[in-house]
């Protein structure tokens, strides 16, 4: 036993007072062994029952997921170097536990035994479930292959982690490599002065006269947006869209390593006995199967297409009547759109922030899940990692607590950028006790310009906090009690998003906008004409940027789907013959956007790009159910409570939907909040 090692200490809220870095190696150890111990003992048993197989497993899993989720929470918000060389340290370590217990073939036979055994007396709904995605996971990590299988699939593992990660190396170094030097003061009318003044120290630190621009997303957008000389722009968009390719330095080429990732993962997914590996993703999500996602693509495209082309129209007679601009091309969209926002909506993201005041904002948020769902949002004292950190408790209309979470909503030295919610704990009710959820809600907002006066929120950072907000409550609101379907845990990949973006459609609404709003004296809320033109704004070129999504997603299915592309020839065909249907701008033939899809080539999305869109039409959706019924906001909540989000990984998440609103998801909700289709 270890003692006075606050990360082995599991009372319900994590401990962070008493936080130690030199406690972190001790007891991230001793929790790992101690689960090879659970491990062998239950492995060595002769008969397997739920609660002497699956629950010491369980309980095990969980204390080291709850100490080693701490250590990398902290590790997120308040980094040090020290602190960074103990978890990297140690990662390798507790990923080889986890990858050595889902290879685990006595584990996997004790749970097969006992989900085998299952009868009308042995186990609920909610065990069925939990063991069902259990042995699913084991069988899709290869606990079901041979000796020389499972070799063949370890050695494709392997394969396909150092591929991805050079894949995303060439196009990091293909991008940082690349700048464009400009001597000539005149060629930069146009662009905005932090821009140039950037470009400047750049220039400088490499030794060069002048201004050097870069490909780097702060740098290349409104470079993209405001340079008025066309010529540059040009040789700004053929470096950005060759980048690690073929027409770039060979060094980054990633042209073999995009087929070489399509193969392997099509032996790996034919290895666990599916026809490609678009099937073997779909096994874990909501869509069930690619065919589904590939049909929503399409309608989408469809009802887009039209608008698209209105829009590629009005950006070709604004750029030949006002900037001279006979033959649109690629590297004058953004700036002919931007040129003409400015022109119609006349005010900047950043002109909304004097508008939402934080507190106000917060206020806001609770009084809503208050409508919502009937729960208080309180706050407790309690032990932080930094100052400005709060702990809320959560409570039903009773008074009994449903959950905890902390907020940090600051940006600060030594914290991960980004926005992000996290678990702490994961409801669990066993014979014993009920272990209440826990989440973290981290924001990067920038903090009060002084100390007296409150912070102020861009429209954008208020969706994000509703944003968050909605997966919290995901995590908090639920009534299921076994941990592994409770909460977030157990829902399919791409159906998380939902309670989140469900929360972000309320930034849109006018009923809400006046409570979380005020105006610049600091009372009332902001004028109602300026949130027309935010509306408006935001469904600005909305058929285009559908379509390009559309196009994303489609490529990503279409080159798992098959048998994988041999060649790059056959990799840019297919792409090829997509974009006849998909796009509207003519795109050059030396465009290699393949070459820098990290998302489905180094990320966690391949044959997945489409749950973008998936949980837009599903968010939507839902929250169209609400106007067209004109249902109260706690009708509505008190559905949505009951049929998704209490319901954690229970249920499929579509039959979720179907049961919160009564038929399958369709687009039309979508259609009309992106302003693709007029109101019914
Ligand atoms: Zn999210």
């Amino acid at each position: 036993m270890i003692k006075n090692n606050a990360l082995c200490d599991f009372k319900n809220l994590p401990s962070f007072s008493s936080f130690k870095i030199e406690d972190v190696r001790p007891a991230i150890k001793y929790l790992i062994e101690q689960a090879e111990n659970t491990i062998e003992q239950v492995s060595s048993q002769c008969e397997s029952t739920w609660e002497d197989t699956v629950e010491p497993i369980t309980a095990a899993v969980d204390r080291l997921g709850r100490a080693w989720g701490q250590v990398g929470h902290l590790n997120s918000v308040v980094n040090t170097e020290d602190l960074r060389v103990i978890y990297n340290d140690l990662l390798p370590e507790v990923s080889d536990f986890y990858s050595r217990l889902s290879q685990n073939k006595e584990i996997y036979q004790s749970f097969n035994n006992v989900y085998d055994a299952k009868g009308p007396n042995k186990l609920n709904g909610e065990r069925i479930k939990l063991l069902e995605n259990e042995l699913r996971d084991y069988r899709l990590s290869g606990v079901g292959l041979n000796e020389r299988e499972q070799k063949t699939y370890q050695e494709l593992s392997k394969k396909l982690a150092s591929l991805s990660a050079k894949f995303s190396d060439n196009v990091l170094d293909a991008t940082d490599q690349y700048t464009l030097n400009i001597t000539d003061f005149d060629r930069l009318k146009g662009l905005p002065d932090a821009i140039i003044a950037e470009a400047k120290s750049k220039a400088k630190s490499m030794h060069k006269t002048g201004w050097s621009f870069t490909l780097k997303a702060p740098c290349w957008v409104p470079f993209m947006e405001s340079c008025i000389d066309r010529g540059l722009r040009q040789e700004m968009y053929r470096a950005y869209v060759t980048r690690a390719s073929d027409c770039g330095a060979p060094e980054y080429d990633n042209s073999k390593i995009i087929i070489d990732i399509l193969g392997a993962r099509c032996k790996k997914a034919k290895l666990l006995g599916f026809d490609s590996f678009a099937h073997l993703s779909f096994a874990t999500k909501m869509a069930v199967e690619p065919k589904r996602a590939l049909d929503l693509m399409t309608e989408l495209s469809l009802k887009a297409r039209s608008r698209a082309e209105s829009e590629y129209e009005i950006l070709k007679d604004y750029a030949s009547s006002h900037l001279d601009i006979s033959n649109l091309m690629p590297w004058d969209i953004s700036f002919v759109a931007q040129k003409i926002k400015e022109e119609r909506y006349t005010f900047k993201d950043e002109d909304l922030r004097q508008y939402f005041p934080l507190k106000r904002c917060v206020n806001g948020l609770f009084d809503l899940l208050n409508s919502l769902y009937g729960v208080s949002v309180l706050e407790k004292q309690a032990e932080v990692w930094n100052p400005s950190v709060k702990l809320y408790e959560v409570k039903d209309h009773l008074g009994h607590s449903i959950g905890y979470f902390y907020m940090d909503l600051f940006a600060r030295n030594g914290k991960r950028s980004g926005a992000w919610m996290d678990d702490a704990v994961g409801r669990w009710k066993t014979g014993r006790h009920t272990q209440i959820p826990v989440a973290y809600l981290v924001c990067n907002f920038p903090s009060a310009t002084n100390k007296s006066s409150d912070a102020y929120l861009s429209h954008n950072e208020v969706e994000t906090l509703f944003h968050e907000c909605g997966h919290v409550m995901h995590h908090l609101m639920t009534q299921i009690d076994e941990l592994g379907i409770s909460g977030i845990n157990g829902v399919e990949w791409d159906a998380v998003e939902l309670p989140s973006q469900f929360m972000e459609n309320f930034c849109w609404d006018w009923n809400i906008i006046k409570k979380i709003s005020s105006n610049v004296s600091g009372d009332g809320h902001m004028p109602e004409d300026l949130f027309k033109k935010m509306v408006e704004a935001k469904n600005f070129m909305s058929g285009i940027q559908t379509l390009r999504q559309v196009e994303f997603s489609v490529f990503d299915l279409l080159v798992h789907l098959d048998s994988p592309a041999g060649s790059l020839e056959e990799l840019m065909k297919i792409l090829e013959g997509l974009r006849k249907d998909l796009s509207v701008i003519p795109v050059p033939e030396y465009n290699r956007f393949p070459h820098s899809f990290s998302h489905i080539f180094a990320g966690g999305y391949a044959a997945g790009y489409y749950s973008y869109k998936w949980a837009e039409v599903l968010s939507a959706d839902a929250f169209g159910m609400s106007q067209e019924n004109s249902m109260s906001l706690g009708e509505v909540g008190a559905k949505f409570l009951e049929e998704v989000i209490s319901k954690g990984g229970l249920r499929s998440s579509l039959e979720n939907f179907i049961g919160f609103r009564g038929r399958e998801p369709n687009i039309d909700a979508l259609l009309q909040h992106t302003g693709l289709s007029e109101p019914a």
